[in-house]
């Protein structure tokens, strides 16, 4: 009896899949089918899904089935080819790479030149006609093999190669001459058997299946995870692999292999962008060790295949609408292109390319929108150099990462680790960098290389994290055994000298180079006068003015000074959310609130008040002035009242030292008594908020008073004028009541004093665990909620910020406990159900009810996105993040409704 068994496939060859198939397939398989059904000129090969990947990492063997699939693959692509992988005669040669659903430069290695062995490097070098290629090609599997496969470390590898290289008087293993690479393979076969215990694998098939499993598992590597952290990519996805026939960009003069860009990734400029380097395979390009040609010189040495890679370029960005990155490979005179994906870019390239694909009629405003997003806007806020500054270059390089970067010289990663443990910004300076360097890349402000070009791992990885990078400055020796650097004059920069690195022009100086604000935000700041805008700031203004016609969520700022409330209306402020009354306190004024609270009897309690009153309302007048025609949140005061008094262990010792010398000050020992009478084991816990207007009679009277009485004056001097008064850390409904009865009253006093009626709405703070599960009841005594996340995420984790981020945090980042600090993005989970309970229960009590946030979070791209998907009205962010939640705020409009549709 036979039994018909549906089992998932865990293999599909190039021709098979699709684009939409990333999940499955990885990025560059999906990509890779896509290309095949487009009739480019891709290699034929298959994919080994992810499925098989997290298989394998979960039970630690290659899931049932795959064997056999893999081998019924492979004997499709020899039947296509007419050739058998590691044939004697006439050997089919694969390359093995990794995938994953979302890009990870250089943390996945790659292998080439699969099926050859000691017998069928002879058969190619027979049917090639070359034994220098067919040698060296066997010489970079065994190498790449090594590394990757059986994790021989690569110090050996090169002990192993270099006394050739002395011998021979050249630079790279390529350069020997035959009989040198076959001494050379040798001698890493013997390196092989020696660290690892076993022979280099002579079957081919072995070969496959060996390099197939440690792609999967380089997806747990130290390095990936480390990547995978630092670009929040989970870490279950795993990775696909792609099989493919080997062709050879090494077979001299006539071949070669690049990197080519649709568009400039770094500046967004269209045109021809890349690297070729002639006579090269695989991995030559991005490991920078050799200098690349600039692409348009490939015109020069090889006009049709540059024709038809131009012609393959093209389609490729009518087909993905986007600035596509293609890998490609000339073999003989030859195009066949290797990879594509959509390319990473820079912020400015971002906004610069969506702009310029709308306008080429590719994509609309709503895809622009969603293509660019707030961290990248925050880059572009950056300063930059002052490009008045005449300090001399130092050297210079490839413009590869744009920003301007200031630290002190490292010379490898550990090192660049250490210093900005230290507290110290760190350029770490390398000849090239690899995925080990990653950690120094990840501490450094900014990167520079002695060689490579724009598509080097420095220059791709730097891009993708926002870093600073200048590459391949070759008047530059580097020397990282002796700590130094030294130019071409002589000039040493030693470790720990100061440099400041320019991505944008890719030059390099000693000491510090002043910098000056971002184009972008002195666009802001001149508003809608400015009329010198460049093409990058038009662009961000064009999508951030369509940002705000299909955004819904509003977004006020926090600001507590008439400057910053000037320019967050200049940045686009719909409002004030948060104008917190701290800072009123202090300074010369703390003396007064120190006679509020030593006040004996009310006369003494008026009096203190009554110093206070004419200060605030002057805050508050200019304030208002400013905001003309938008709300105004004005929060009543918050911090525990012992902040406004002396020191308890400073004035401790100043009686007592006093007391043995003789000298008795009556009002010391006043002071004394009532910081000890105030002073809490939790002052975070105590006497402060809304408790503070309970206990303290007067103290919520007095602002209110001058909140309404600066109102009245505004709206008497035919402003229009719309305060909101909130009250922080309410708890329960009582404590509402009570507050808002007291406000009121003073309201109508001043309406009635100075027969101007404003319309203040009276609303409350949503910071405290308890108010949220008891939105219901405190809804029905306020106008508006504002949720505190910082307070709330403080007391649903129960951590205490200040406390936990240096001493938590980095194991609870590194165990998972959570990706990224809730106090940086919304805990969906936790907090963020605690703000849904609070806005579902708070609108059915008081269906009018105004709901923001003004915590940190609401200037946080991910947490705008979770804000927006619960319905709340608005957020509330520092003035300087303003343009990045109009941003955000529109991108969740968009991305909401093309998820709705799909
Ligand atoms: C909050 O708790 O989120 C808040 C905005 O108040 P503060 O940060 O002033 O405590
Ligand atoms: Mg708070």
């Amino acid at each position: 009896m036979t039994t018909t068994q549906h089992r998932t496939s865990f293999v599909f060859d190039f021709a098979e899949g699709s684009r939409e198939q990333s999940d499955l397939l990885g990025g560059k398989g999906a990509n890779l089918a896509e290309m095949t059904r487009l009739g480019l000129p891709v290699p034929p090969g298959f994919t080994i899904t992810t499925t098989a990947c997290r298989s394998y990492l979960t039970t630690g063997e290659v899931p049932p089935g795959l064997a056999d699939e893999v081998a019924a693959h492979l004997g499709r692509l020899e039947q296509e080819l007419g050739r058998e992988l590691g044939d004697a005669d006439d050997p089919l040669l694969v390359s093995v790479r990794s995938g994953a659903k979302f890009s990870m430069p250089g943390m996945m290695e790659t292998i080439l030149d699969i099926g050859l062995n000691d017998r069928s490097v002879h058969g190619l070098a027979k049917h090639s006609g070359d034994e220098h290629f067919a040698w060296d090609s066997y010489r970079r599997l065994l190498q790449m093999y090594a590394r990757t496969v059986l994790d021989v470390p690569d110090e050996l590898l090169h002990a192993a190669m270099a006394p050739q290289y002395g011998v021979h008087g050249v630079a790279t293993p390529e350069e020997l001459p035959t009989a040198a690479i076959q001494s050379v393979c040798a001698a890493l076969k013997a390196v092989i058997a020696h660290h690892s215990g076993r022979e280099f694998p002579q079957d081919p098939r072995e070969q496959l299946e060996l390099a197939i499993n440690a792609v999967f598992r380089s997806w747990s590597t130290p390095r990936a995870q480390l990547y995978r952290r630092q670009e929040n990519i989970p870490d279950d996805l795993g990775t696909a692999v792609n099989v493919m026939a080997m062709v050879f960009g090494n077979r001299g003069p006539d071949s070669g292999t690049g990197v080519a860009f649709t568009r400039d990734p770094a500046s967004g400029e269209p045109g021809v962008y890349g690297d070729y380097l002639q006579n090269a395979q695989g991995e030559d390009v991005v490991a920078g060790v050799r200098n690349t040609i600039p692409l348009i010189q490939l015109q020069g040495i090889d006009a049709d295949s540059y024709e038809k890679l131009m012609a393959a370029m093209n389609k490729l960005e009518l087909h993905y609408r986007d600035l596509c990155d293609i890998e490609f490979t000339i073999e003989r005179g030859r195009l066949w292109i290797l990879q594509t994906r959509v390319g990473k870019r820079t912020a400015a390239a971002a906004f610069r390319i969506a702009v310029q694909l709308v306008d080429e009629g590719l994509i609309t405003m709503d895809e622009a929108l969603a293509r660019v997003s707030g961290t990248q806007l925050s880059q572009l806020m950056f300063p930059r150099f002052d490009s008045s500054h005449d300090t001399a270059v130092l050297a210079r390089g490839v413009a590869a990462s744009p920003g301007a970067a200031v630290g002190v010289a490292a010379f490898d990663s550990a090192t660049a680790q250490r210093f900005a443990a230290e507290g110290q910004p760190v350029i770490l300076v390398r000849r090239e960098t690899t995925p080990d360097d990653l950690p120094g890349m990840v501490a450094a402000e900014g990167i520079v290389t002695t060689r490579g070009g724009k598509t080097s791992h420095a220059a791709v990885v730097a891009r993708g994290m926002g870093k600073t990078c200048v590459c391949g400055v070759a008047t530059l020796t580097v020397d990282p055994e002796a700590r130094r650097a030294v130019t071409p004059d002589g000039e040493e920069i030693a470790e720990g000298d100061l440099l400041s690195v320019d991505g944008l022009a890719g030059t390099v100086y000693r000491g510090r180079v002043a910098v000056v604000p971002s184009p972008v935000v002195a666009f802001f700041e001149k508003g809608a006068e400015s009329n010198d805008a460049d093409e990058l700031v038009t662009a961000v203004d064009r999508i951030l003015r369509h940002a705000d016609q299909v955004r819904t969520l509003g977004v006020h700022a926090n600001a507590d000074t008439p400057a910053d409330a000037r320019r967050s209306r200049r940045f686009g402020a719909e409002g004030i959310g948060l104008c917190r009354t701290e800072h009123m306190f202090l300074g010369e004024r703390r003396q007064f609130v120190e006679e509020l609270i030593l006040a004996e009897g009310p006369a003494e309690q008026q009096a203190a008040l009554d110093r206070l009153l004419p200060l605030q309302r002057a805050d508050f007048t200019e304030i208002f002035t400013a905001m003309d025609g938008l709300p105004v949140t004005v929060r009543l005061i918050d911090p525990p009242l012992h902040e406004f008094l002396p020191d308890l262990t400073d004035l401790s010792v100043r009686v007592a030292v006093d007391h043995v010398q003789g000298r008795i000050d009556p009002e010391n020992d006043r002071l004394l008594a009532a910081v000890r009478r105030m002073h809490e084991a939790n002052p975070m816990l105590g006497l402060r908020g809304v408790r503070l207007g309970i206990v303290i009679p007067g103290l919520f009277a007095l602002q209110t008073r001058a909140i309404a009485e600066a109102a009245a004056a505004v709206a008497a001097a035919g402003g229009d004028v719309r305060p909101e008064i909130m009250v922080p850390l309410v708890a329960s409904e009582q404590e509402m009541r009570l507050v808002r009865s007291e406000i009121e009253e003073v309201i109508a006093t001043v309406a009635a004093e100075t027969g101007q009626q404003v319309a203040t709405r009276i609303g409350t703070m949503i910071e405290v665990p308890r108010a949220a599960l008891c939105a219901g009841s405190i809804a029905r005594s306020a106008d508006f909620f504002s949720f505190g996340t910082n307070d709330l995420t403080q007391l649903t984790w129960a951590f205490s910020r200040d406390d936990v981020e240096a001493t938590i945090f980095p194991r609870y980042l590194e165990n998972r406990v959570f990706a990224v600090s809730p106090f940086e993005t919304i805990d969906p989970n936790g907090v963020g159900r605690l703000v849904r309970i609070a806005l579902a229960e708070g609108r059915a009590a008081n269906p009018d009810l105004v709901v923001g946030v003004c915590g940190e979070h609401g200037g946080d791209p991910r947490s705008i996105e979770f804000f927006a998907a619960a319905g709340l009205d608005y957020v509330s962010c520092s003035p300087f993040r303003v343009p990045v939640a109009r941003l955000e705020a529109g991108r969740a409009t968009v991305t909401a409704s093309s998820s709705d549709t799909r």
